[in-house]
């Protein structure tokens, strides 16, 4: 059964809901930081599933981990323990410096997770009034996609249509902490934000903030919730985004990479004064701590404990801005990021990052768009320099050689995760 190209995508188009606008790439196998496509074709994955595959594609530790359990047993649901449960969970708290783990599946659900704790534990915990507790939250924020979550978004393409939206959310600027000293008041309950923001491109604050962030929460006795799904867990150089400026949040949000790309594996992470407001019947989820997730979770933890995977985010990652700092005036406006994790800005007169990443795609280097002329770079923390400056070659090259002729200019695509 074998199929080109172009039947996989019009058979994918024709029965799937277009809720994304993938590139035009039919992937069929990949390792560490190479992908394969049904024909063939080898592309470097700079985009490591919006950093879910941190530690690549078919990393043996993860694997093995994961085929050792897929023959023990699964799934038992909550309603029973399992033998990898505590083991992983001691492990993913020692890693945070907390004492509880909530595990759930994907980050939205992670972050829903961490919406109801704040909410209860200002209830329970704080004295705020029933129903009044509201949540900080930042322009441009990404959380993921469930009806609340994008109720608070502020990208009309996550927003819209999908009113009424759940209230108790206040947004402000993202970067200024005296607007979020602003927005507090006695209801408020939590400040979530990403410690970089990722759909939005790559935005690092200023220095000083996430410090200034846990002044403000520990002052007004207000949850700091740290979203770090997409920062976390290497990327950034350091295990998290905050240890760059040393700052501890309340709770962290995790998933993507904990699932070592093989499973959903999302968890909030905090001590049991807040964490510990939630009681039998009050939260759940049907897969979350299952034991496949529990042994590649368990894999991650493994890896990470390691310290490899963030010095090598940390040494690669100084490469690599290097590089594509070297490229401002040929075609970059700015760049962005921290670690192997870049926000690139293409001058708008070249084309749009969808025009750019195509393009970049032709010369075998996957990588992603996001908010018109903006491409990410993220790619497995396991890839080689020598591969990585390949990458950044190709997008000089890409520079170089677009505009495209006029008239075949692509749609931009709205962020998607
Ligand atoms: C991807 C992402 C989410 C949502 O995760 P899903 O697993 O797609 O639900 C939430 N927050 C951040 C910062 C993310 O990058």
């Amino acid at each position: 059964m074998s199929h080109t190209t172009s039947e996989l995508i019009e058979q994918s188009e024709r029965r799937s809901a277009h809720n994304y606008h993938p590139l035009p790439v039919v992937v069929r196998e990949a390792r560490g930081a190479w992908v394969t496509d049904v024909e063939g074709r080898r592309y470097l994955d700079c985009l490591a599933g919006y950093s879910s595959l941190n530690f690549g594609h078919g990393n043996e530790t993860i694997l093995r981990a994961a085929r050792e359990q897929l023959d023990r047993v699964t799934l038992t649901s909550r309603a029973f323990f399992h033998d990898r449960f505590a083991d992983f969970c001691r492990g993913l708290a020692d890693l945070c410096g907390k004492d509880m783990v909530l595990p759930m599946n994907t980050g939205a659900e992670a972050v829903e997770t961490a919406i109801k704790v704040a909410r209860k534990w200002g209830y329970e915990v704080k004295g705020v009034a029933a129903d009044q507790a509201n949540i900080v939250v930042m322009e441009d924020n990404f959380h993921g996609r469930t009806t609340t979550i994008v109720g608070f978004s502020t990208d009309p393409d996550a927003r819209e249509g999908f009113g009424p939206a759940t209230p108790g959310f206040r947004v402000v600027r993202y970067g200024s902490a005296e607007a979020i000293r602003e927005a507090i008041d006695e209801n408020t309950v939590a400040v979530l934000l990403e410690p970089i923001q990722g759909e939005a491109g790559v935005l690092v604050p200023p220095a000083g903030y996430l410090e200034q962030v846990r002044e403000i929460c520990t002052e007004h006795d207000v949850l700091f919730i740290a979203d770090e799904i997409q920062s976390g867990l290497g990327r950034t150089g350091e295990t998290f985004a905050c240890d760059h400026e040393g700052v501890v949040p309340d709770m962290y949000v995790l998933g993507k990479a904990l699932g070592g790309g093989v499973v959903p594996v999302s968890a909030v992470v905090a001590d049991s004064d807040v964490l510990g407001v939630i009681r039998p019947g009050q939260h759940g989820s049907t897969f979350g701590g299952n034991p496949l997730a529990c042994a590649v979770g368990g894999a991650v933890l493994e890896l990470l404990g390691t310290g490899e995977y963030q010095a090598r985010a940390r040494d690669l990652g100084a490469l690599l801005h290097e590089r594509l700092r070297a490229l401002t005036g040929r075609g970059v406006v700015a760049v962005r990021g921290r670690g192997l994790w870049a926000g690139v800005d293409v001058d708008p007169a070249i084309g749009t990052g969808r025009e750019v990443c195509e393009a970049l795609m032709r010369r075998g280097v996957l990588a992603k768009d996001t908010h018109g002329s903006t491409i990410r770079l993220a790619p497995p923390l396991v890839i080689s320099a020598e591969d990585l400056e390949w990458a950044v070659e190709q997008l000089a090259a890409v520079l170089a050689e677009l505009p495209a002729p006029a008239g075949l200019s692509g749609t931009a695509e709205p962020a998607a995760g």
